[in-house]
């Protein structure tokens, strides 16, 4: 396994659609686990394709020791709403409440080839929404009110001098100390 460099906000790679997986070949598990350990390196619970600079539809994410891959994952129910601070691996240090769905129902397929259904809430029901967006280039900053995201896009314009070529390099085992719920 391998950990992948991430791609900042600016990579136009994050705007993109993604392409359907038609076939699950080993390529395609392959990256699924070094999504994984990329994920685990940045201390997130969720990743998404284009965040490592792949267009395939397919996102991981680790809530409570339980991992999904998720393989052309669409949310089939939305119920209720709720307020959560978001954060996001492809844009570090830049935080903001989002209004979500309380509850979903996502249907997907897994490395298996079978499809399934899965449900979250809180934590993990807005990963799996944050996701998924990820899936059709839509970041959770496009939320934000007008002032909210001026704020947000201040402080990002002092942290991305530290990735002048939109790739965020990790060092598996060098972790951050803070709240790791907010990173998606
Ligand atoms: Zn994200």
């Amino acid at each position: 396994m391998a950990v992948l460099p991430i791609h900042v906000l600016g990579s136009p790679v994050l705007r993109q659609e993604t392409i359907p997986v038609v076939t699950i070949t080993p390529e395609l598990v392959r990256l699924a686990n070094d999504m994984f350990e990329t994920m685990h390196a940045a201390e997130g619970v969720g990743l998404a394709a284009p965040q490592v600079g792949r267009t395939e539809r397919m996102a991981v994410a680790q809530v409570e020791d339980e991992k999904w891959v998720l393989i052309n994952p669409e949310i089939i129910l939305r119920e209720g709403e709720l307020k959560w601070e978001e954060g996001c691996l492809s844009i570090p240090e830049v935080f903001g409440d989002v209004i979500r769905a309380a509850h979903v129902v996502v249907r997907a397929t897994g490395t298996d080839g079978k499809e399934f259904e899965v449900e979250g809430r809180e934590l993990f029901g807005v990963c799996l929404q944050h996701e998924i967006d990820h899936l059709h280039g839509k970041l959770f900053i496009d939320y934000l009110s007008f002032l909210k995201k001026r704020k947000a896009m201040a402080v990002w314009d002092e942290e991305k001098a530290k990735y002048p070529a939109l790739l965020r390099i990790l060092t598996p085992g060098v972790h951050n100390d803070g709240d790791i719920s907010g990173r998606l």
